[in-house]
């Protein structure tokens, strides 16, 4: 049977195409015709939510949030603050609380200025602050699925439960190039490819903010990418601390996603990487932030700060020698909005600089029209707060459905040994490790909560890994032991005293060991790690449980993939959950059970060695192995435990007749390249089919390969379909060491599968970067 699909172009639309709305720019004029120097300043600050709650900082206060009318005063009155932060620590709040909060902001700022204020938000996985919303895979599993609907719809589901928290700002996607296995972030990333970011970031800011990038209204919500530019690769492998990229890397792997997501996604805004490229500290990087990203793309929104990174410019970088010094720097460089949570000095500061002649009122000007240009797209001037009723569907199950989904596309399988998963109906099953019964490690870092910490009180209503066995194989087949847990006290790595001999006495008279490990909640500073490897306590309870000789079926539970070459060859299966969310469990139990067939592929490389970090797109001398006869070997073998891409599925799919329409292209040409995959096993199935290409010479030594393409299908058994990529010549051009893209005359090999196909370039071209 041989049925083919047509796979739908993804609609481009650029921003000159759309360009700005006549309307809304002459609205501006007028007002800023009317503004007073402190009040354009005060749109260009946000300030910390927390500092204007009753008791003037409700960071760590349990007490349910109530706004200070005498804050406002200061905040909005004094200093006329045109943007608020959700704060980092806050307890999660209803939409009743979130509607009667904002309602109090905007009529304050409303009689004081006329100008409604701009909330922003971290709803990274779903409405992470509000109680009852639904949560998604953080987004490296989304990346997992590579389902490019499945994460627009996810995000169109955030966008309208962060509506339905009065809220319409988001500062999400995540667009940093998870290219470094130890950074603490890495899961707030889609993995380690830069196409794979750029796709499923656009379809994010999609989701988030409709087609028209003019009207971002009733369920839609802006964007604001981050953190550009080049945030996941510090040296030290910890968070904000610099980073060293070649100005090939940096325009081929970094910005690349961030043009993409500006261009064909209209993102309205974007957030400044906190560390330190090349030496230059990226908030005052008038290259990156004006020259690339205002003039080089046309780009028409906000470029905000990351969090206090004005005052890091001074008090950490050192390259002021006061506070006034660092706002100059960074006004000038092309911020347009002050992320000072909790420093109301950059008004005056600001102002003082302006006065003397050190900030162009041409500056200020620029920055407030685009501070209001997003207040005007997101329609906050006719409705600056709305009735939660206009939202009934927020945390629906229709919603939660698609978390569900998500979850299950997103878990992988890594490792299936004489196909011991799917378990029988009647196993007996003794689930184990720190992560078996724990919410908080199935949705990681900002999940109520900054660290995630808060997360086993908000969610009781969702299932455990532990809970959702239960349910699928019965209480009484299901026995819980954890044999080592987590220390729950802001403790984020630490563990209690290992209790290993409990686990494996509670192992007899099971017939499946199911031992979750991997980390517990954790994000950015706090998540630091000194060693990759999963903890020795995790480590020598899966080898104690091993040497009982029941199958072992090893769940990984973490953010980042942590080395587990000791304990891989006594497991029977590996199964990779990321960080799934609020629906994790249930899906890991579908998926044990045989009810769902995993389709999952990993979006990184599983490392195997702390010295190992290498990604799939790696020079040819990073890892000579498998190169051609007679390549001198020196030595730089990378072994790796998984390779970017795998993941295994309960049946097989054969691919068959690669095919190309052109052998010769030239870089303005389009190369159809199509395969056959066929279901060859007895189970239905998704598979997502990925293109990768080899340039075979470069003058730049060029990466073995690179992700090109992909395309997610489902196949009942014996069903074939013929996947169809529309591989654009340009496609297949790198950077150059001078930063231009380049593509050069010869060979190319493409990759489907086992399946591979050389086409031919039969022109050379470099052309300037920005007009990819
Ligand atoms: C993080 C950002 C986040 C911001 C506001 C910072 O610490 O780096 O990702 O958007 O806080 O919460």
């Amino acid at each position: 049977l041989l049925m083919p699909i047509l796979l739908a172009c993804n609609s481009r639309v650029s921003i000159s195409e759309l360009g700005l709305d006549a309307g809304i720019e002459s609205k501006i004029d007028s007002i800023m015709a009317q503004m007073t120097i402190e009040e354009k300043i005060g749109q260009m600050s946000q300030f910390a939510l927390d500092l204007i709650g009753k008791g003037g900082n409700a960071y760590y206060s349990d007490e349910p949030f109530e706004i200070d009318p005498a804050m406002l005063d200061t905040v909005i009155g004094k200093y006329k603050v045109g943007s608020i932060l959700n704060t980092s620590n806050n307890r999660a709040r209803t939409t009743e609380v979130w509607e009667n909060s904002i309602r109090l902001i905007q009529e304050r700022a409303l009689q004081e200025t006329g100008i409604p204020v701009i909330y922003g938000i971290d709803a990274i996985h779903g409405v992470t602050y509000t109680a009852g919303a639904t949560f998604f895979p953080q987004e490296i599993g989304m990346a997992a699925t590579f389902n490019r609907e499945i994460v627009e719809r996810g995000a169109q589901i955030t966008a309208y439960e962060t509506r339905a928290s009065n809220i319409p700002w988001n500062f999400s996607p995540t667009m940093d190039v998870g290219r470094d296995a130890r950074w603490s972030r890495q899961w707030e990333s889609y993995g380690e490819d830069t196409y794979l970011n750029a796709q499923m970031g656009t379809a994010t800011v999609r989701g988030y903010q409709g087609s028209d990038r003019n009207s971002v209204r009733n369920s839609n919500i802006a964007a604001c990418l981050k953190h550009y530019l080049g945030y996941g690769v510090p040296v030290s492998g910890k968070d904000r601390t610099p980073a060293v990229i070649s100005e090939s890397e940096l325009r081929e792997k970094f910005y690349e996603p961030f043009r993409a997501a500006i261009v064909d996604g209209g993102a309205l805004s974007i957030m400044v990487n906190s560390g330190i490229i090349n030496g230059v500290s990226t908030h005052a990087d008038y290259r990156l932030l004006t020259e690339w990203i205002k003039e080089d793309l046309g780009f028409d929104g906000v470029i905000v700060t990351d969090w206090a990174d004005v005052q890091n410019l001074y008090t950490r970088d050192n390259i002021s020698k006061d506070y006034k010094g660092a706002v100059k720097a960074a006004i000038n460089a092309g911020i347009d909005m002050v992320m000072e949570p909790y420093n109301l000095a950059f008004c005056p500061a600001l102002k003082e600089l302006v006065e003397d002649g050190e900030v162009s009122t041409e500056r200020i000007d620029d920055a407030v029209r685009r501070v209001l240009r997003l207040k005007y797209r997101l329609g906050l001037f006719e409705k600056p707060y709305w009735p939660r009723a206009e939202f009934p569907d927020f945390g629906s199950n229709e919603h939660e459905a698609v978390a569900k989904s998500a979850a299950a596309e997103s878990i992988t399988l890594l490792k299936n040994e004489n196909t011991v998963l799917p378990l029988p109906s009647n196993a007996r099953i003794l689930v184990t490790g720190p992560n078996a019964n724990s919410m908080r490690t199935l949705n990681g870092g900002w999940s109520y909560s900054w660290q995630g910490e808060k997360t086993e009180d908000f969610a009781q209503q969702y299932n455990t890994i532990y809970e959702a066995l239960q349910n699928k194989f019965g209480t009484a087949n299901v026995k819980y032991e954890p044999g080592v847990t987590y220390k729950m006290d802001g403790q984020y790595f630490e563990e209690n005293t290992p209790e290993i001999q409990k686990a494996v006495t509670a192992a007899s008279g099971v017939d499946y060991i199911i031992l979750c490990v991997g980390e517990n909640s954790y994000c950015e500073t706090p998540g630091n790690l000194d060693e990759l490897t999963l903890s020795e306590n995790q480590t020598n309870l899966a080898l104690a449980l091993q040497k009982t000789g029941k199958p072992v079926i090893l769940v990984l539970n973490e953010g980042r993939p942590r080395l587990i070459r000791e304990i891989e060859p006594g497991s029977a299966a590996v199964v990779q959950t990321y960080l799934p969310g609020n629906f994790g469990g249930d899906a890991l139990s579908d998926i044990l059970s045989g009810d769902i067939n995993p389709s999952g592929k990993l979006p990184y490389t599983y490392p195997k060695y702390e010295q190992g970090l290498i990604t799939y797109d790696h020079k040819p001398s990073q890892n000579i192995a498998g190169k051609m006869e007679g390549a001198y070997d020196y030595g730089a073998q990378t072994s790796v435990q998984y390779p970017f891409g795998f993941g295994l599925s309960y049946t097989t799919f054969t691919y068959s007749n690669m095919s190309v329409d052109k052998t010769d292209f030239t870089s303005d040409d389009i190369v159809k390249v199509s395969v056959d995959v066929t279901n060859s096993g007895e189970v239905e199935g998704k598979e997502s089919v990925l293109l990768f290409s080899s340039d075979l010479v470069a003058s730049l030594s060029p990466d073995v390969r690179r992700l090109r393409g992909f395309e997610k299908i489902s196949l009942k058994p014996g069903e074939t379909k013929t996947v169809t990529f529309d591989l654009k010549g340009e496609d297949l051009a790198y950077v150059n060491e001078l930063g231009k893209w380049t593509i050069e005359e010869g060979e190319f090999m493409l990759q489907l599968g086992d399946q591979t196909t050389n086409i031919n370039c039969t022109k050379t071209k470099v052309w300037e970067t920005p007009n990819k």
